[in-house]
C-alpha cells in the first residue's frame, strides 16, 4: 500500500495565475494528513540546507496508460519507473460496489426521466463521462462542461447557486434557490448536478428545486438502507461539520445511533471512520456531511461529489421502482426532500459569505462577537431578550465559542467557531474561513427550524429574516467591515 499521495489541485476555486492552486499530501488511508503530520513537516522544512533538482527530466506521455522507466532499466543506479493508470477505472469499480448500476440504468432509461451533469471544466468532467455516460447510459448531450480545461473555461468551478449559474437556470431556478417564473413554459431536467474543480464537491438540484447540502446529508442519510447497497445492514454512525444545520441531528435520533458534531475539515470525519483501526468503537457504515457541499461515507476518507450523484439517483431509482413509467407519476427530488420535512421538521438553511475582507476587520468583527459570547456565557443559561429592529422575538439561551473532542484520538480543537444558539433551537454561527483566494472571509450561518407543514414552502430568506437581522445587528458586520451585503449568498 502507498504511504501516501501528493495531489496536485486548485479544489473549488478559480483558474489563473493570480489565484490558489495547492498541493495536497494524503496520508495512507487516503484522507487528508492529519495535523500531527502537517506540523511535524512544517518543522522539518525550516531545517532543510538544500533541494536536490533533476532539470533535465526525460518528459513522457502523461496520456498514455503504462509503464515508463527513465533514468535506466529497473534496477539500474538512479532508474525508476512511472505508471500512468487511468483512475475513473479503478474509482467505477470501488462505486460499482456502493451502488446498485443496474439500478441506476433503469432509471436512467426511464422516459420520464432526465438530469444535467456539470463538470464544471474540472476533473469530475472525465468521471461522468465513463461513470455516468458510458456505464450508466446518461445521454452525452446532458452531460455538460466535461472536458477539463486549465482555466474551468473562465468561471469558478464552485458548485453553489452562484457559480454553478448556468446549471442553475437549466434547472429553473434563480441565483437565491427560488422558481425562475422564465422557466415554467419549458421542461427542466429532474435531477441536476454539479461538482468542483477536483470533484470532491457537489451540489444536487430538483425540477425547480435546490436540495441544501444540509437536507441532502440528512435525505441520504434517512434513505440510505433501503436505497444503497453498501448500506444495507444500517447506517452505524452519522456525523456533520458544526456549521452544517442540525437536519441530520433529527435523523440520528430516529435512526437510534450516534450523532458527531465536528470542526469544519474532512480529517475530522476520516478519524471516526478509522476508529476501529485506531482502537476504538467502529463507526461504519458511517455516512457524514458538511453545509460546504461536501458529502460522503466510508467508502474512501474524502467527500467525493460523484457519489453524492449517485446516491441521490439511488434514492430516485428505488422510490420509483414501482411507478409506472410516463404517467406523470414519478417520484421528484422535491417529493422527496418535502415528505422529509413532514417526517422530520425542515431547517431552514442559509449562509452569507464576506469574501475577501480585510484581516483586520475580520478579526475586529470576531472580537466583537467574542464580548457577546462572554456575556451570555455569564448568565450561566438564562435567556437574552435580544431586542433586535426587525429581529423578532428571538431569546438566545446559549453562546460559545465551539471546541471539539476528538473522541477517537483524544485531541482537542479550540476557536471553531462562535454559536448563538436561540431558545427554540434556532442558530446563528460565525466563522472566520482560510480556504478562501485573497484576504479573510467572514461565514454567517443562519438556521431556523420549523416542525409546522405548513409553513414549509416559504421562501429561505423569508423564513431566516428575522434571524439575518439579528446576525448583522449582533456582530456590527456593516460598520465594522464596510461591506454592505455579502459576496455570496448559499
Ligand atoms: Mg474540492
Amino acid at each position: 500500500m502507498a504511504e501516501g499521495g501528493f495531489i496536485l489541485t486548485a479544489s473549488h476555486n478559480p483558474g489563473g495565475l493570480e489565484e490558489d492552486f495547492g498541493i495536497k499530501y494524503n496520508s495512507s488511508n487516503g484522507g487528508p494528513a492529519p495535523e500531527g503530520l502537517t506540523n511535524d513537516i512544517f518543522e522539518r522544512t525550516k531545517s532543510i540546507s538544500f533541494i536536490r533538482w533533476c532539470p533535465n527530466l526525460p518528459l513522457f506521455d502523461l496520456d498514455t496508460l503504462g509503464l515508463t522507466t527513465i533514468g535506466g532499466p529497473p534496477g539500474y543506479p538512479g532508474g525508476f519507473t512511472v505508471q500512468v493508470i487511468d483512475p475513473v477505472e479503478d474509482y467505477a469499480s470501488a462505486l460499482g460496489r456502493v451502488f446498485d448500476f443496474p439500478a441506476l440504468r433503469t432509471l436512467v432509461a426511464r422516459s420520464d426521466f432526465s438530469m444535467a451533469y456539470d463538470g464544471m471544466c474540472g476533473v469530475a468532467g472525465p468521471y461522468g463521462r465513463g461513470i455516468l455516460g458510458d456505464i450508466l447510459g446518461v445521454p452525452a448531450s446532458s452531460l455538460r462542461n466535461c472536458n477539463p480545461l486549465p482555466d474551468f473555461g473562465g468561471h469558478h468551478p464552485d458548485p453553489n447557486l452562484t457559480y454553478a449559474e448556468e446549471l442553475v437556470k437549466l434547472c429553473g431556478l434563480t441565483r437565491t434557490g427560488d422558481v425562475d417564473p422564465s422557466s415554467l413554459d419549458r421542461p427542466v431536467p429532474q435531477l441536476g448536478a454539479a461538482q468542483d474543480g477536483d470533484a470532491d464537491r457537489n451540489m444536487i438540484l430538483g425540477s425547480r428545486f435546490f436540495v441544501t447540502p444540509s437536507d441532502s446529508i440528512a435525505v441520504i442519510t434517512a434513505n440510505a438502507a433501503t436505497a444503497i447497497p453498501f448500506f444495507r445492514t444500517g447506517v452505524a454512525a452519522a456525523a456533520r461539520s458544526m456549521p452544517t444545520s442540525c437536519a441530520l441531528d433529527r435523523v440520528a435520533r430516529a435512526l437510534g445511533i450516534p450523532l458527531f458534531e465536528v470542526p469544519t475539515g474532512w480529517k475530522f470525519f476520516g478519524n471516526l471512520m478509522d476508529s476501529l483501526e485506531l482502537g476504538g468503537k467502529n463507526y461504519n457504515p458511517f455516512l457524514c456531511g458538511e453545509e460546504s457541499f461536501g458529502t460522503g461515507s466510508n467508502h474512501v476518507r474524502e467527500k467525493d461529489g460523484l457519489w453524492a450523484v449517485l446516491a441521490w439517483m439511488s434514492i430516485l431509482a428505488v422510490r420509483n421502482a414501482g411507478v409506472p413509467e410516463g404517467k406523470g407519476s414519478f417520484v421528484t427530488v422535491e417529493d422527496v426532500v418535502r415528505e422529509h420535512w413532514k417526517k422530520y421538521g425542515r431547517n431552514y438553511y442559509c449562509r452569507y459569505d464576506y469574501e475577501g475582507v480585510e484581516s483586520t476587520a475580520a478579526a475586529a468583527v470576531m472580537e466583537h462577537l467574542g464580548k457577546l459570547v462572554e456575556k451570555q456565557s455569564a448568565r450561566g443559561g438564562t435567556p437574552t431578550c435580544l431586542d433586535v429592529p426587525g429581529g423578532g422575538d428571538y431569546r438566545l439561551t446559549h453562546a460559545d465559542n465551539f471546541t471539539y473532542h476528538d473522541p477517537v484520538d483524544g485531541s482537542v480543537s479550540k476557536n471553531q467557531g462562535l454559536r448563538f444558539i436561540m431558545e427554540d433551537g434556532s442558530r446563528i454561527v460565525f466563522r472566520l474561513s482560510g480556504t478562501g483566494s485573497v484576504g479573510a472571509t467572514i461565514r454567517v450561518y443562519i438556521e431556523k427550524f420549523e416542525e409546522d407543514t405548513t409553513k414549509h414552502s416559504l421562501p429561505t430568506a423569508e423564513a431566516l429574516k428575522e434571524l439575518a437581522a439579528i446576525a448583522l445587528y449582533i456582530s456590527s458586520i456593516e460598520k465594522l467591515t464596510g461591506r454592505k451585503e455579502p459576496t455570496v449568498i448559499t
